[in-house]
Protein backbone atom coordinates (compact mmCIF):
# COMPACT_ATOMS: atom_id res chain seq x y z
CA UNK A 1 0.00 0.00 0.00
CA UNK A 2 1.60 3.54 -0.73
CA UNK A 3 1.24 7.46 0.35
CA UNK A 4 0.76 9.81 -2.24
CA UNK A 5 -0.03 12.66 -2.58
CA UNK A 6 -1.92 14.22 -5.65
CA UNK A 7 -2.00 18.39 -6.70
CA UNK A 8 -5.80 19.15 -8.08
CA UNK A 9 -5.76 22.19 -7.48
CA UNK A 10 -3.65 25.40 -6.96
CA UNK A 11 -0.51 24.14 -8.63
CA UNK A 12 1.42 26.50 -10.56
CA UNK A 13 -1.26 29.25 -10.18
CA UNK A 14 -2.38 31.14 -7.44
CA UNK A 15 -6.40 30.09 -6.51
CA UNK A 16 -8.03 26.89 -6.65
CA UNK A 17 -6.05 25.02 -3.46
CA UNK A 18 -7.16 21.45 -3.27
CA UNK A 19 -5.25 18.26 -3.19
CA UNK A 20 -5.44 14.96 -2.06
CA UNK A 21 -3.70 12.66 0.39
CA UNK A 22 -4.43 8.84 -0.21
CA UNK A 23 -3.20 6.00 2.28
CA UNK A 24 -4.87 2.43 2.08
CA UNK A 25 -8.63 3.46 1.68
CA UNK A 26 -8.24 7.08 3.69
CA UNK A 27 -8.85 9.54 1.32
CA UNK A 28 -8.20 13.23 2.59
CA UNK A 29 -8.67 16.40 0.76
CA UNK A 30 -6.97 19.19 1.86
CA UNK A 31 -8.77 22.53 0.90
CA UNK A 32 -11.45 23.01 -1.69
CA UNK A 33 -11.17 26.49 -3.92
CA UNK A 34 -12.16 28.15 -6.04
CA UNK A 35 -10.47 28.39 -9.02
CA UNK A 36 -10.43 32.43 -10.35
CA UNK A 37 -10.33 32.59 -13.96
CA UNK A 38 -12.82 34.46 -16.65
CA UNK A 39 -15.90 33.13 -16.80
CA UNK A 40 -15.81 29.83 -19.00
CA UNK A 41 -12.37 28.71 -17.59
CA UNK A 42 -13.91 29.19 -13.85
CA UNK A 43 -17.19 27.44 -14.73
CA UNK A 44 -15.27 24.53 -16.27
CA UNK A 45 -12.26 24.22 -13.66
CA UNK A 46 -14.82 24.39 -10.50
CA UNK A 47 -17.57 21.94 -11.74
CA UNK A 48 -16.14 19.12 -11.70
CA UNK A 49 -12.69 16.88 -9.81
CA UNK A 50 -10.38 14.59 -10.82
CA UNK A 51 -11.30 12.21 -8.01
CA UNK A 52 -14.77 10.63 -6.84
CA UNK A 53 -15.86 13.04 -3.93
CA UNK A 54 -18.13 9.97 -2.60
CA UNK A 55 -14.31 8.06 -1.84
CA UNK A 56 -13.13 10.73 0.46
CA UNK A 57 -13.00 9.99 4.59
CA UNK A 58 -12.64 13.64 5.32
CA UNK A 59 -11.82 16.82 4.15
CA UNK A 60 -9.95 19.45 5.88
CA UNK A 61 -9.68 23.23 5.47
CA UNK A 62 -7.06 25.52 6.06
CA UNK A 63 -8.43 28.65 6.20
CA UNK A 64 -11.93 30.56 5.15
CA UNK A 65 -10.33 32.46 2.04
CA UNK A 66 -12.54 31.69 -0.90
CA UNK A 67 -9.67 30.13 -3.07
CA UNK A 68 -9.35 27.86 -0.50
CA UNK A 69 -12.76 27.06 0.79
CA UNK A 70 -14.97 28.39 -1.98
CA UNK A 71 -15.54 25.44 -4.17
CA UNK A 72 -16.91 23.00 -0.85
CA UNK A 73 -20.08 23.91 -1.92
CA UNK A 74 -19.92 21.67 -5.22
CA UNK A 75 -18.41 18.83 -3.41
CA UNK A 76 -21.37 18.54 -1.54
CA UNK A 77 -23.14 19.06 -4.83
CA UNK A 78 -21.14 16.04 -6.15
CA UNK A 79 -22.23 13.77 -3.48
CA UNK A 80 -19.63 14.57 -0.24
CA UNK A 81 -21.78 13.89 3.25
CA UNK A 82 -18.33 13.44 5.57
CA UNK A 83 -16.76 16.23 7.82
CA UNK A 84 -15.26 19.21 6.56
CA UNK A 85 -12.84 19.86 9.46
CA UNK A 86 -11.54 23.52 10.34
CA UNK A 87 -10.77 25.67 13.34
CA UNK A 88 -14.07 27.37 15.30
CA UNK A 89 -13.25 30.59 13.88
CA UNK A 90 -12.99 29.53 10.30
CA UNK A 91 -15.97 27.68 10.46
CA UNK A 92 -17.80 30.87 11.85
CA UNK A 93 -15.90 32.55 8.44
CA UNK A 94 -17.24 30.34 6.18
CA UNK A 95 -20.82 31.42 7.22
CA UNK A 96 -20.97 34.34 5.50
CA UNK A 97 -18.17 33.65 2.92
CA UNK A 98 -19.69 30.56 1.21
CA UNK A 99 -22.93 32.04 1.30
CA UNK A 100 -21.85 35.07 -0.09
CA UNK A 101 -20.19 33.69 -2.73
CA UNK A 102 -22.96 31.97 -3.97
CA UNK A 103 -25.34 35.13 -3.86
CA UNK A 104 -22.55 36.85 -6.43
CA UNK A 105 -22.30 34.08 -8.97
CA UNK A 106 -26.07 34.41 -8.90
CA UNK A 107 -26.09 37.84 -9.34
CA UNK A 108 -23.44 37.00 -11.88
CA UNK A 109 -25.19 34.26 -14.03
CA UNK A 110 -28.44 36.91 -13.90
CA UNK A 111 -25.86 39.80 -15.41
CA UNK A 112 -25.27 37.41 -18.27
CA UNK A 113 -27.93 35.94 -18.73
CA UNK A 114 -29.65 39.79 -19.34
CA UNK A 115 -27.17 40.59 -21.97
CA UNK A 116 -27.64 36.97 -23.85
CA UNK A 117 -31.37 37.18 -24.12
CA UNK A 118 -32.73 37.58 -27.20
CA UNK A 119 -29.64 36.57 -28.73
CA UNK A 120 -30.15 32.86 -28.91
CA UNK A 121 -27.46 31.76 -26.31
CA UNK A 122 -28.34 28.93 -24.15
CA UNK A 123 -28.99 30.23 -20.32
CA UNK A 124 -26.11 30.22 -17.58
CA UNK A 125 -26.51 28.41 -14.16
CA UNK A 126 -23.88 29.52 -11.14
CA UNK A 127 -21.51 26.70 -9.94
CA UNK A 128 -23.94 27.08 -6.89
CA UNK A 129 -26.18 29.06 -4.93
CA UNK A 130 -26.97 30.72 -1.81
CA UNK A 131 -28.94 28.11 -0.88
CA UNK A 132 -26.61 25.08 -2.09
CA UNK A 133 -23.69 27.17 -0.34
CA UNK A 134 -25.93 28.06 3.27
CA UNK A 135 -26.52 23.68 2.73
CA UNK A 136 -22.50 23.07 2.94
CA UNK A 137 -22.46 24.36 6.55
CA UNK A 138 -23.61 21.82 8.19
CA UNK A 139 -20.83 19.37 7.19
CA UNK A 140 -18.05 21.40 8.67
CA UNK A 141 -16.99 20.23 12.15
CA UNK A 142 -14.73 22.30 14.34
CA UNK A 143 -11.51 20.94 15.78
CA UNK A 144 -9.08 23.58 18.20
CA UNK A 145 -5.60 24.36 17.45
CA UNK A 146 -3.23 21.59 18.77
CA UNK A 147 -5.94 19.02 19.44
CA UNK A 148 -5.27 15.41 17.92
CA UNK A 149 -7.99 13.77 16.10
CA UNK A 150 -8.20 10.40 14.31
CA UNK A 151 -9.66 11.20 10.98
CA UNK A 152 -9.48 7.21 9.84
CA UNK A 153 -7.15 4.38 10.75
CA UNK A 154 -4.82 5.09 8.87
CA UNK A 155 -4.33 9.15 9.52
CA UNK A 156 -4.47 11.84 12.10
CA UNK A 157 -4.71 15.65 12.24
CA UNK A 158 -3.61 18.15 14.34
CA UNK A 159 -4.26 22.31 13.61
CA UNK A 160 -1.49 24.36 14.15
CA UNK A 161 -1.70 28.25 13.58
CA UNK A 162 -0.86 29.69 10.79
CA UNK A 163 -0.55 33.47 11.29
CA UNK A 164 -2.26 34.06 8.46
CA UNK A 165 -5.92 35.38 8.93
CA UNK A 166 -7.83 34.85 11.95
CA UNK A 167 -8.61 31.33 12.23
CA UNK A 168 -5.87 29.81 9.79
CA UNK A 169 -3.81 26.90 10.66
CA UNK A 170 -1.73 24.59 9.05
CA UNK A 171 -2.95 21.32 9.39
CA UNK A 172 -0.26 18.18 10.17
CA UNK A 173 -1.16 15.01 8.98
CA UNK A 174 0.34 11.71 10.85
CA UNK A 175 0.27 8.87 8.06
CA UNK A 176 0.51 5.08 9.87
CA UNK A 177 3.16 3.13 7.97
CA UNK A 178 2.61 0.35 10.25
CA UNK A 179 5.41 -0.90 13.19
CA UNK A 180 4.52 1.69 15.18
CA UNK A 181 6.56 4.15 12.24
CA UNK A 182 4.73 7.35 10.62
CA UNK A 183 4.77 9.86 7.74
CA UNK A 184 4.17 13.41 9.08
CA UNK A 185 2.94 16.36 6.24
CA UNK A 186 2.40 19.81 7.08
CA UNK A 187 0.47 22.23 4.88
CA UNK A 188 1.62 25.59 5.26
CA UNK A 189 -0.81 26.95 2.85
CA UNK A 190 -1.04 29.86 3.45
CA UNK A 191 1.12 31.04 5.57
CA UNK A 192 1.46 34.30 7.27
CA UNK A 193 3.82 36.72 9.00
CA UNK A 194 6.05 36.85 12.19
CA UNK A 195 5.10 40.03 14.16
CA UNK A 196 1.66 41.21 12.52
CA UNK A 197 -0.69 42.95 14.83
CA UNK A 198 -3.78 40.77 16.04
CA UNK A 199 -2.52 37.61 14.46
CA UNK A 200 -0.54 35.37 16.37
CA UNK A 201 2.74 34.10 14.99
CA UNK A 202 2.76 31.12 12.60
CA UNK A 203 3.94 27.92 14.79
CA UNK A 204 6.47 25.49 13.85
CA UNK A 205 5.27 21.77 14.00
CA UNK A 206 8.15 19.49 15.19
CA UNK A 207 9.40 16.34 13.05
CA UNK A 208 7.58 17.40 9.42
CA UNK A 209 8.92 14.62 6.80
CA UNK A 210 7.27 16.62 4.05
CA UNK A 211 6.12 20.05 3.59
CA UNK A 212 3.29 21.75 1.07
CA UNK A 213 3.78 25.37 1.17
CA UNK A 214 2.83 28.35 -0.56
CA UNK A 215 4.96 30.87 -2.59
CA UNK A 216 2.59 33.88 -4.00
CA UNK A 217 5.59 35.96 -2.70
CA UNK A 218 8.51 33.24 -3.59
CA UNK A 219 10.85 35.77 -5.03
CA UNK A 220 9.54 39.24 -3.57
CA UNK A 221 10.20 40.97 0.06
CA UNK A 222 7.52 43.51 1.62
CA UNK A 223 8.69 46.24 3.33
CA UNK A 224 8.28 47.19 7.12
CA UNK A 225 4.88 47.37 7.96
CA UNK A 226 5.63 50.64 10.11
CA UNK A 227 6.80 52.19 6.90
CA UNK A 228 3.16 51.93 5.26
CA UNK A 229 1.47 52.96 8.82
CA UNK A 230 3.32 55.84 8.16
CA UNK A 231 2.58 56.19 4.39
CA UNK A 232 -0.91 55.34 4.96
CA UNK A 233 -0.82 58.42 7.30
CA UNK A 234 0.80 61.09 4.98
CA UNK A 235 -1.77 59.98 2.39
CA UNK A 236 -4.26 60.16 4.35
CA UNK A 237 -3.10 63.50 5.80
CA UNK A 238 -2.45 65.20 2.06
CA UNK A 239 -5.92 64.20 0.74
CA UNK A 240 -7.65 66.02 3.95
CA UNK A 241 -5.56 69.11 3.05
CA UNK A 242 -6.90 68.71 -0.30
CA UNK A 243 -10.90 68.00 1.21
CA UNK A 244 -10.72 64.84 -0.72
CA UNK A 245 -11.75 61.31 0.12
CA UNK A 246 -9.52 58.16 0.47
CA UNK A 247 -10.73 55.01 -0.75
CA UNK A 248 -9.84 52.01 -0.04
CA UNK A 249 -10.46 48.76 -1.84
CA UNK A 250 -10.29 45.72 0.74
CA UNK A 251 -10.88 42.29 0.41
CA UNK A 252 -13.74 42.12 3.22
CA UNK A 253 -11.81 39.47 5.16
CA UNK A 254 -9.20 40.66 7.38
CA UNK A 255 -7.36 43.22 5.46
CA UNK A 256 -10.64 45.52 5.85
CA UNK A 257 -10.04 44.68 10.33
CA UNK A 258 -6.66 45.56 9.82
CA UNK A 259 -7.24 48.87 7.82
CA UNK A 260 -9.28 50.06 10.51
CA UNK A 261 -7.21 48.67 13.20
CA UNK A 262 -3.95 50.51 11.50
CA UNK A 263 -6.23 53.52 10.93
CA UNK A 264 -7.38 53.95 14.85
CA UNK A 265 -3.79 53.61 15.37
CA UNK A 266 -2.35 56.41 13.12
CA UNK A 267 -5.62 58.66 15.09
CA UNK A 268 -4.51 57.53 18.41
CA UNK A 269 -1.05 57.80 18.13
CA UNK A 270 -1.76 61.87 16.70
CA UNK A 271 -0.58 60.79 13.18
CA UNK A 272 -3.89 61.77 11.44
CA UNK A 273 -6.81 63.52 12.95
CA UNK A 274 -10.13 61.74 13.75
CA UNK A 275 -12.16 61.67 10.86
CA UNK A 276 -15.40 59.61 9.53
CA UNK A 277 -14.19 55.74 8.27
CA UNK A 278 -16.98 53.99 6.42
CA UNK A 279 -16.80 50.14 5.95
CA UNK A 280 -18.98 49.84 2.67
CA UNK A 281 -19.02 45.85 2.80
CA UNK A 282 -22.12 44.12 4.14
CA UNK A 283 -19.99 41.01 4.27
CA UNK A 284 -16.99 42.82 6.18
CA UNK A 285 -19.69 44.14 8.95
CA UNK A 286 -20.28 40.19 9.42
CA UNK A 287 -17.18 39.18 9.38
CA UNK A 288 -15.85 41.91 11.46
CA UNK A 289 -18.47 40.91 13.85
CA UNK A 290 -16.86 37.45 13.86
CA UNK A 291 -13.46 39.01 14.65
CA UNK A 292 -15.41 40.42 17.87
CA UNK A 293 -16.89 37.06 19.07
CA UNK A 294 -13.34 35.47 18.42
CA UNK A 295 -11.26 37.54 20.35
CA UNK A 296 -9.56 34.96 22.40
CA UNK A 297 -7.50 33.90 19.03
CA UNK A 298 -5.89 36.94 18.64
CA UNK A 299 -2.01 37.72 19.18
CA UNK A 300 -1.62 37.75 23.33
CA UNK A 301 -1.42 42.04 23.27
CA UNK A 302 -4.32 42.65 20.92
CA UNK A 303 -6.29 40.35 23.17
CA UNK A 304 -5.45 42.45 26.37
CA UNK A 305 -6.16 45.84 24.41
CA UNK A 306 -9.79 44.31 22.85
CA UNK A 307 -10.71 43.63 26.79
CA UNK A 308 -10.07 47.09 27.77
CA UNK A 309 -13.26 48.48 26.83
CA UNK A 310 -11.93 52.04 26.30
CA UNK A 311 -9.83 50.19 22.88
CA UNK A 312 -11.66 48.47 21.24
CA UNK A 313 -8.98 48.08 18.17
CA UNK A 314 -10.82 50.78 16.56
CA UNK A 315 -14.02 48.51 14.94
CA UNK A 316 -16.26 50.36 17.67
CA UNK A 317 -15.41 53.99 16.11
CA UNK A 318 -16.28 52.78 12.17
CA UNK A 319 -19.66 53.08 11.08
CA UNK A 320 -20.63 50.41 9.01
CA UNK A 321 -22.37 50.65 5.71
CA UNK A 322 -25.25 47.84 4.80
CA UNK A 323 -27.68 49.51 3.01
CA UNK A 324 -27.67 50.71 -0.56
CA UNK A 325 -29.21 53.53 0.29
CA UNK A 326 -26.56 54.86 2.95
CA UNK A 327 -23.94 53.33 0.67
CA UNK A 328 -25.09 55.84 -2.28
CA UNK A 329 -25.75 59.13 0.35
CA UNK A 330 -21.77 58.35 0.55
CA UNK A 331 -21.51 60.11 -2.22
CA UNK A 332 -22.62 63.46 -1.59
CA UNK A 333 -20.78 63.91 1.17
CA UNK A 334 -18.13 66.52 0.24
CA UNK A 335 -16.40 66.61 3.51
CA UNK A 336 -12.92 64.13 3.82
CA UNK A 337 -13.66 60.82 4.75
CA UNK A 338 -11.95 56.99 4.41
CA UNK A 339 -13.92 54.59 2.50
CA UNK A 340 -12.95 50.95 2.70
CA UNK A 341 -14.66 48.89 0.92
CA UNK A 342 -14.93 45.85 -0.89
CA UNK A 343 -14.30 44.02 -3.88
CA UNK A 344 -10.67 43.82 -3.20
CA UNK A 345 -9.17 44.14 -6.95
CA UNK A 346 -12.12 46.01 -7.92
CA UNK A 347 -13.64 43.46 -9.97
CA UNK A 348 -17.24 43.48 -8.53
CA UNK A 349 -19.01 44.98 -5.47
CA UNK A 350 -20.09 48.65 -4.30
CA UNK A 351 -16.02 49.38 -4.55
CA UNK A 352 -17.10 50.23 -8.45
CA UNK A 353 -19.32 52.95 -7.23
CA UNK A 354 -16.67 54.66 -5.36
CA UNK A 355 -14.21 54.82 -7.59
CA UNK A 356 -16.87 55.70 -10.28
CA UNK A 357 -17.76 58.64 -8.40
CA UNK A 358 -14.46 59.80 -7.31
CA UNK A 359 -11.78 58.62 -9.49
CA UNK A 360 -11.74 61.70 -11.51
CA UNK A 361 -11.43 63.83 -8.89
CA UNK A 362 -7.18 64.98 -8.57
CA UNK A 363 -8.09 65.98 -4.91
CA UNK A 364 -9.08 61.89 -3.53
CA UNK A 365 -6.25 59.15 -2.98
CA UNK A 366 -6.97 55.54 -3.98
CA UNK A 367 -4.78 53.38 -1.33
CA UNK A 368 -4.03 50.07 -2.79
CA UNK A 369 -3.63 47.38 -0.02
CA UNK A 370 -3.70 44.42 -1.55
CA UNK A 371 -3.01 42.10 -4.61
CA UNK A 372 -3.94 42.88 -7.84
CA UNK A 373 -4.27 39.90 -10.50
CA UNK A 374 -3.62 41.20 -13.71
CA UNK A 375 -6.84 41.86 -16.17
CA UNK A 376 -8.03 43.16 -13.37
CA UNK A 377 -9.68 47.01 -13.13
CA UNK A 378 -7.35 47.30 -9.27
CA UNK A 379 -4.26 46.22 -11.57
CA UNK A 380 -4.90 49.10 -13.91
CA UNK A 381 -5.58 51.07 -11.56
CA UNK A 382 -1.70 50.77 -9.74
CA UNK A 383 -0.66 50.56 -13.15
CA UNK A 384 -2.05 54.12 -13.54
CA UNK A 385 -3.66 53.84 -17.20
CA UNK A 386 -4.91 57.47 -17.76
CA UNK A 387 -8.43 56.24 -18.79
CA UNK A 388 -9.96 53.18 -17.03
CA UNK A 389 -13.44 51.36 -17.94
CA UNK A 390 -15.76 51.34 -14.76
CA UNK A 391 -19.40 49.46 -15.67
CA UNK A 392 -18.15 50.02 -19.49
CA UNK A 393 -17.72 53.62 -19.72
CA UNK A 394 -14.41 55.11 -19.55
CA UNK A 395 -13.41 57.49 -16.49
CA UNK A 396 -9.95 59.26 -16.50
CA UNK A 397 -7.62 58.44 -13.51
CA UNK A 398 -7.19 61.56 -11.86
CA UNK A 399 -6.99 60.91 -8.47
CA UNK A 400 -3.42 60.01 -6.52
CA UNK A 401 -2.65 56.15 -6.36
CA UNK A 402 -0.47 54.63 -3.84
CA UNK A 403 -0.10 51.19 -3.15
CA UNK A 404 1.31 49.85 0.36
CA UNK A 405 2.32 45.92 -0.26
CA UNK A 406 3.31 45.52 3.15
CA UNK A 407 -0.15 44.90 4.64
CA UNK A 408 -0.34 41.08 2.89
CA UNK A 409 -1.22 38.71 5.36
CA UNK A 410 1.18 36.01 3.48
CA UNK A 411 5.12 35.16 4.49
CA UNK A 412 7.31 37.15 2.16
CA UNK A 413 10.88 34.91 0.55
CA UNK A 414 12.36 35.29 3.24
CA UNK A 415 9.67 34.61 6.14
CA UNK A 416 9.14 31.77 3.64
CA UNK A 417 12.82 30.49 3.78
CA UNK A 418 12.64 31.02 7.69
CA UNK A 419 9.57 29.18 8.49
CA UNK A 420 10.83 26.07 6.60
CA UNK A 421 14.43 25.84 8.33
CA UNK A 422 12.08 26.28 11.57
CA UNK A 423 10.54 23.02 10.92
CA UNK A 424 14.62 21.32 11.06
CA UNK A 425 15.34 18.64 8.39
CA UNK A 426 12.49 18.10 6.08
CA UNK A 427 12.48 15.39 3.61
CA UNK A 428 11.19 17.43 0.52
CA UNK A 429 8.91 20.37 0.34
CA UNK A 430 6.54 20.96 -1.97
CA UNK A 431 5.79 24.49 -3.35
CA UNK A 432 2.48 25.00 -4.56
CA UNK A 433 0.09 28.14 -4.59
CA UNK A 434 2.13 31.08 -6.59
CA UNK A 435 2.98 32.11 -10.23
CA UNK A 436 5.38 29.99 -11.84
CA UNK A 437 8.03 32.83 -11.53
CA UNK A 438 7.34 33.24 -7.71
CA UNK A 439 7.43 29.10 -6.98
CA UNK A 440 10.56 28.59 -9.06
CA UNK A 441 12.42 31.87 -6.94
CA UNK A 442 11.40 30.23 -3.46
CA UNK A 443 12.52 27.10 -5.29
CA UNK A 444 16.24 28.16 -6.11
CA UNK A 445 16.70 30.12 -2.08
CA UNK A 446 15.97 26.90 -1.12
CA UNK A 447 18.19 24.95 -3.52
CA UNK A 448 21.36 26.81 -1.68
CA UNK A 449 20.50 25.71 1.31
CA UNK A 450 20.49 22.08 0.11
CA UNK A 451 16.72 21.48 1.14
CA UNK A 452 15.09 19.28 -1.83
CA UNK A 453 12.27 21.27 -3.51
CA UNK A 454 9.96 20.20 -6.17
CA UNK A 455 6.81 21.75 -8.15
CA UNK A 456 4.20 20.00 -8.80
CA UNK A 457 1.84 20.16 -11.88
CA UNK A 458 -1.65 20.10 -11.72
CA UNK A 459 -3.22 16.52 -11.24
CA UNK A 460 0.58 15.14 -11.06
CA UNK A 461 0.52 12.80 -8.05
CA UNK A 462 3.72 12.28 -5.88
CA UNK A 463 4.53 8.75 -3.87
CA UNK A 464 5.59 9.90 -0.06
CA UNK A 465 6.26 6.73 1.66
CA UNK A 466 4.61 2.60 2.04
CA UNK A 467 3.01 1.08 4.11
CA UNK A 468 4.49 -1.92 5.31
ZN1 LIG B 1 -5.39 32.99 2.22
Amino acid sequence: MTITLKFCGGARTVTGSTHLLSADRSNVLLDCGLFHGRRDEFYSVNSSFSFNPQNLCACILSHAHIDHCGNLPTLIKKGYRKHIFATPPTKELCRYMLPDSGYVQEEDVKFVNKINRGRGVALRYPLYTKQEAQNTLKYIRSLEYHSRFTLSKEIDLTFFNSGHILGASVPVLDVKTGQGSMIRIAYAVDLGRYRMPLLRDPESPKDIDYLIIESTYGGRSHASIEVAEEELGSAINRTVKRGGKVIIPSFALERTQLMVFFINRLIKRKKIKKLPIYVDSPLAVNLTEVFRQNWEYFDESYKKAFLDEKDRLGFDDVTYVTSVDESKRLNEEKRPMVIISASGMCENGRILHHLRNNIENPHNTIVVVGFMAKETLGRRIVERERVVKIFGRPYHLNAEVITLNAFSSHADKDGLVDYIKSLGSVRKVFIVHGEEEQSEALRDNLKKLNIKAHIPAKEETVFLGKKR
